[in-house]
């Protein structure tokens, strides 16, 4: 990387690849792509709590209601990771978790009542999948490449599997193209079916509808259900020739 001063005193930079990263309002995409895909509001209401170590075991669960889940996963030090999402009404004010899920079967009443910090969020993905990853030497990364729905829990990963590919092509001529060419297709799979998955849980509300779902549910067994979402989570690094790390110079350099 290069970076030096213009003669209007702009300071320039040159790079063999700049990685726009800047997250779902991404301003490298809004320059560089412009009018191409933008974030858009999918209408849903989300929260994400830690409770504080629980009594008695917890199984990983999703409970479905009406336009409305419940995730529960317990971490390692006995700590339990909770979220939930429900349609968003258009025009009125967003209710509060608590009073949205005090009728909810236990324990999800009394870990929202455990819950001291309580994040809150809008949701909103892409509206269109990106032609392209590239534009010359630059590149997109994570939600400024696809944006997706939380659903599959997925968002934080695709990022990581993008740069862990953008890291092993490093170096070589095609880099860009390569990328492109390893992480658009299974980023964008993924993000497409967080948004199907999404509308067929969490998001469905006509009581029809959320009948047949509900009787689905009953006879699929849950190791199929749990296994048909974990797929998108089995990942393998592509075959790459080792990445060599320039060593740090030494304190006396
Ligand atoms: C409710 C909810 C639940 C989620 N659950 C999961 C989950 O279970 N699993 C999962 O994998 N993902 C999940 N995600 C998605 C995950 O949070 C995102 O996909 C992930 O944070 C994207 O990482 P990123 O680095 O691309 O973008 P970001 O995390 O948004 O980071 C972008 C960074 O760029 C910085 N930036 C922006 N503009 C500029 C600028 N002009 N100059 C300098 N810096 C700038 C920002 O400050 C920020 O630090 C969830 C998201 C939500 C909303």
């Amino acid at each position: 990387m290069v970076v030096g001063q213009g003669r209007d005193g702009d300071v320039r930079i040159e790079a063999d690849l700049v990685v726009g990263a800047d997250g779902i309002r991404s301003a490298v995409r809004e320059q560089l792509w412009p009018g191409v895909s933008r974030p858009v509001p999918i209408g849903v209401t989300a929260w994400r709590g830690i409770a504080p170590a629980w009594r008695g075991e917890l199984p990983v669960a999703i409970s479905w209601g009406r336009g409305a889940e419940f995730g529960i996963v317990p971490l390692e030090d006995g700590r339990i990771y909770w979220f939930a999402a429900v349609n968003a009404t258009p025009g009125t004010a967003p209710s509060e978790v608590d009073s949205r899920f005090s009728t909810w079967h236990e324990p999800i009443p009394a870990l929202i009542a455990a819950t001291g910090t309580v994040l809150r969020d809008e949701l909103a993905c892409l509206d269109k999948p990106l032609p392209t990853y590239v534009q010359g030497r630059v590149v997109l990364l994570g939600d400024a490449a696809h944006a997706m729905t939380p659903n599959l829990g997925q968002g934080a990963n695709q990022a990581l599997e993008d740069a862990v590919v953008l890291a092993a092509l490093a170096g070589r001529a095609d880099v860009a193209a390569a990328y492109d060419r390893e992480r658009r297709p299974r980023s964008q799979q993924v993000a497409r079916a967080s948004r199907t998955i999404g509308r067929f849980g969490q998001q469905l509300a006509n009581p029809l509808a959320v009948a047949g779902r509900n009787a689905l549910m009953r006879v699929v067994p849950p190791r199929f259900a749990l296994r048909s979402m974990a797929r998108y989570a089995d990942w393998r690094p592509p075959p790459t020739a080792p990445v060599s790390v320039p060593s740090r110079p030494g304190p006396d350099a």
